[in-house]
């Protein structure tokens, strides 16, 4: 027996760098991952269900899906993301939409429809991908720190309306991780990723910033029995490095 033995879950931005380990890690203890992406092609998983998270009827339609592919649905990951950068004068329209349609409705979304199919089993949980910056903006992210935000408060709202139904919903916060969302968006600035992620890393106690496993293991324990007790918690995950 593994941890997650018999257990069916939803893991979104399952093509990025924490969701490729989400679901790498829970299906390597048991668990039948259905994967979300926009484009799920390359990943090894037992139920594809690949669209656009901005399209409110399929991420409404999400955690019924997951759960006619898998056959059960006990847990759900909402760890996709789009981070913009900017202050709110330099804030598009464009952006603020993209922003809050995938980093708060479509959580919002999922959550909603996943909720009543969760209870009906008897419980589950939900485990939400928040950000440090959702705790305590840095500069020049206005609005990305502002959904991170608002997911946190969601998830302790949440955690708190639905502990009775044996629902557990937390949160993950992490600080830098070593990603294509962080990467990219070295790359966009002109320097060379590599370098920058070292140099970063040197302004971590620990020594390095994040890799996606060390979230991912966070992600499941939240979602594991170990969990069992917490509801509505913002775990921060920064190697010694919270945002002043
Ligand atoms: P990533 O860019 O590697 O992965 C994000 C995934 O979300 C991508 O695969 C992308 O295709 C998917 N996605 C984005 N918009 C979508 C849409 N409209 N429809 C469907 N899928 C969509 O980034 P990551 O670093 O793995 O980020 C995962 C989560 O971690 C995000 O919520 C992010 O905000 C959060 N986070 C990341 C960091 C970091 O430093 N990388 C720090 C704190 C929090």
């Amino acid at each position: 027996m593994t941890r997650f033995s018999g257990r069916a879950a939803l893991v979104t931005g399952a093509a990025g760098g924490i969701g490729a380990a989400i679901v790498r890690m829970l299906r390597a203890e048991g668990a039948r991952v259905a994967v979300a992406d926009r484009d799920t092609s390359g990943i090894e998983a037992d139920a594809h269900l690949p669209g656009d998270l901005r399209d409110p009827a399929y991420s409404d339609g999400l955690p019924a899906a997951a759960a006619a592919a898998l056959g059960r649905l006990d847990i759900v990951v909402n760890n996709a993301g789009v981070i913009t950068r900017g202050k709110v004068t330099e804030t598009t329209d464009a952006d603020w939409a993209l922003s809050v349609g995938v980093n708060v409705e479509a959580p919002f979304r999922i959550s909603r429809a996943a909720i009543p199919i969760l209870a009906a089993a008897g419980g589950g949980a939900i485990v939400n991908t928040a950000s440090c910056w959702g705790l305590r903006p840095g500069p020049d992210h206005a609005v990305y720190c502002m959904t991170k935000a608002a997911l946190a408060s969601l998830t302790q709202c949440m955690g708190m309306d639905h502990a009775h139904q044996g629902i557990r919903i937390n949160a993950v916060c992490p600080n830098e991780v070593n990603t294509p969302m962080l990467r990219t968006g070295f790359i966009r600035r002109g320097f060379d990723p590599d370098t920058a992620v070292a140099e970063l890393g040197k302004t971590v106690p620990l020594g390095r910033i994040a890799e996606p496993e060390d979230i991912a293991d966070v992600v499941l324990f939240l979602a594991s029995d170990a969990a069992r007790y917490m509801c509505g918690s913002l775990v921060e995950v920064n190697g010694g490095k919270p945002v002043k």
